[in-house]
């Protein structure tokens, strides 16, 4: 990488969304919704960002003087760059985004349905070390139900980036909005930060909880009810 590459790196890195902090103003609450990418993300393809990734992470193991020629190291970078764009930041790219199919709500089911104890492995966007947890998700249908598996999945697909955990929360309960054409929706997220417990404060018995109360979700009756149903 040159030097005129890396100024310019630097100057994108002082951007939100191709904007710089003045453009954004006041504007906190869409940019904090959207997980911020540049305009081009999708410029490379898969392949190339793999090649990429894995001639940089070579130089930052080579930087912090790890000798690559050992036969315990020599595949790392080709295996982060495959882990990174295969697997835990795979929700970065829409193309992976789970094809949901609604259903007829034929039982006339009119209650909360609670898919509860939801485990994911996220990743900390300012640390870049592991978010782990469980989330509670819960909706009350307006005349169509979602198969269960893809409420998992769906919870999996936006974990899969780089995050922070009140944007994990948001991202989740919008989608299942938007998909089940409903604002009864409800999302809690209980998880441990690596970032905290693993390192800085080292914190190993905090954990932090986070939550999203949509329509008619968002009365003191139906947050204890759905708290009733997930406590374990
Ligand atoms: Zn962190």
């Amino acid at each position: 990488m040159n030097a005129d590459t890396l100024t310019l790196n630097k100057k994108n890195g002082h951007k939100l969304n191709g904007f710089t902090h003045e453009d954004i103003g006041d504007d906190h609450l869409y940019t904090g919704l959207e997980t911020p990418m540049k305009l081009d993300a999708f410029k490379l393809s898969d392949t190339e960002k793999k090649q990429r990734i894995a001639l940089l992470f070579e130089e930052i193991m080579d930087v912090m003087g790890l000798d690559l020629t050992d036969d315990s190291l020599k595949g790392t970078p080709e295996r982060v760059a495959k882990m990174y764009i295969d697997e835990i930041f795979s929700g970065l790219n829409p193309a992976n985004k789970p094809k949901i199919a609604l259903f007829d709500n034929k039982y006339q089911y009119n209650q909360m349905l609670v898919e509860k104890n939801i485990s994911f492995y996220s990743n900390c966007e300012h640390h870049f070390v592991p978010i782990i947890g469980k989330a509670h998700v819960a909706y009350i249908s307006s005349g169509k139900v979602i198969g269960l598996s893809k409420l998992n999945r769906i919870v999996q697909y936006y974990a899969k980036r780089p995050q922070v955990q009140e944007r994990l929360t948001n991202q989740i309960a919008e989608d299942l909005k938007r998909i089940l054409g409903t604002d009864d929706v409800a999302v809690i997220i209980d998880a441990k930060h690596l970032c905290v417990s693993s390192r800085g404060i080292k914190d190993e018995t905090s954990a932090t909880v986070t939550s999203y109360y949509g329509g008619k979700f968002n009365t003191p009756s139906k947050i204890a009810e759905l708290q009733n149903y997930i406590k374990d």
